[in-house]
């Protein structure tokens, strides 16, 4: 694909990656069903064409936090024959009467949730489809064990009155990116314990999930029924410091660029951007990246007198494809020199540099596949110079930035 000339910056989404992540993934749990979070509009990725692409590598579910974000799934057409979709994070107000109507499972973490989803299908003349959701430990929304048998109870009232039908108990791990620490299998036994109190009540219980990304990837005895990655569908390790994206047989999704909007000459000496936290040693050019923290770039990564900024790809003909031909080419991996701004970071391109102007530069990107291009950076390498996760680096990648798909 040209870069389109229009964009000064894009976001290349590579859905084949999306695609084959997930049959990756479900290779790592071939006896589970596989629910592709495509929450927080699919990590950044993009909403809808991420869904597809994640059902045309078998995922059969769609999990997403928001009921805006199931609804959304179902409008653009991806009906109940394509993909289950569980919604998990509701506050009274919520509407569950498009949920139920669109054939949509809602989790319930709280017994406030129970009536709700039980009144909008009275609404509806549906029988809502229910995961119950068991704080099995992590802390945070959930049933507490103690307060499950009640609400089992509830539950169980609800079936008999023909409202609803408990379709899952599923929990969330607190440390599953430490693989092996005993709270994952404290976890399992409570969640264990939940199914048998739901039981209990009279349920019967289809669905068991626990799973997230680190999970399918390192903890087999977590898999239940279904498994829910999230992290892992866009080519990144859940277990960064453990075991690489590739080792898992991951290749990130999304390369995210821009044109240089300017390249110039200044004299060593010179300070560069707000405060001047970085200034220049030698007579040297800048170039302006036309992308700053309201697109995602994280301030946490500029770079100066408290250490070296975000890391940016320049030189390479990146512009011709989906991702920079790198070593050999010319490429190399220069600093984000001084603060990021709103709009825009500049890079110290060195005395030497040849880039001009509608140069394209890699922030980061798919390193997997691609001839000589080891040197690319990684979202995770951003993460790194920002002090955060991968996740947070390409789920704030802003909505003005194109998403291009290839
Ligand atoms: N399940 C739930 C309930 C989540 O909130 C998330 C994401 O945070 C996931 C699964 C996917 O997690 P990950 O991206 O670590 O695979």
């Amino acid at each position: 694909t040209p870069f389109p000339i229009d964009f000064p910056a894009r976001a290349v989404v590579d859905l084949e990656a999306v695609r084959d992540n997930v049959r990756a993934l479900r290779a790592h749990a071939p006896s589970s069903a596989l629910m592709a979070v495509v929450k927080a509009d699919a990590y950044g990725h993009g909403l809808v064409p991420t869904a597809w692409a994640a059902l045309a590598g078998g995922a059969t579910w769609l999990g997403v936090a928001q009921a805006a974000e199931a609804v959304a799934l179902r409008a653009a057409g991806i009906g109940p024959g394509d993909a289950r979709i569980l919604t998990w994070l509701h506050s009274p107000g919520v509407d569950f009467d498009p949920l139920v109507a669109a054939d949509v499972d809602v989790s319930v973490a709280a017994p406030w949730a129970l009536d709700g989803v039980a009144a909008a299908a009275r609404a509806t003349g549906r029988v809502a489809r229910v995961h119950l959701k068991v704080d099995t430990g992590l802390g945070r929304n959930g049933i507490t064990p103690a307060d499950l048998p009640a609400a089992a109870a509830r539950a169980a009232a609800l079936v008999a009155e023909g409202a609803i039908h408990v379709v899952g108990v599923w929990t969330h791990l607190a440390y599953a990116d430490e693989p092996g620490h005993p709270t994952i299998a404290a976890q399992r036994v409570v969640l264990d314990d939940a199914v048998r109190t739901v039981e209990a009540a009279g349920i019967e219980v289809e669905l068991r999930h626990a799973a997230n990304s680190a999970a399918t990837l390192t903890a087999p005895a977590l898999h239940y029924d279904l498994v829910r990655p999230g992290i892992s569908v866009y080519g990144f390790s859940p277990v960064p410091g453990v075991a690489t994206a590739s080792s898992f047989g991951l290749r990130p999704a999304m390369t995210l660029q821009a044109r240089l909007a300017t390249v110039k000459n200044v004299e060593a000496g010179q300070g560069v951007s707000y405060a001047h936290r970085y200034v220049t040693t030698q007579a040297t050019q800048l170039g302006v990246v036309p992308l700053g923290y309201a697109d995602g770039i994280p301030r946490h990564a500029s770079g100066g007198d408290d250490g070296p900024g975000g890391p940016v790809y320049v030189g390479g003909p990146a512009g011709a494809g989906i991702g920079p031909a790198g070593d050999g080419d010319g490429g190399r991996v220069v600093r984000v020199a001084g603060r990021v701004c709103m709009d825009q970071v500049v890079l110290d391109l060195g005395p030497y540099a040849t880039e001009q102007p509608g140069d394209v530069v890699t922030l980061f990107g798919s390193t997997d596949g691609l001839a000589h291009s080891a040197s690319v950076p990684s979202a995770e390498d951003w993460a790194a110079a920002a002090g955060t996760i991968s996740y947070e680096i390409v789920t704030r990648i802003a909505p003005r930035i194109p998403r291009v798909y290839v």
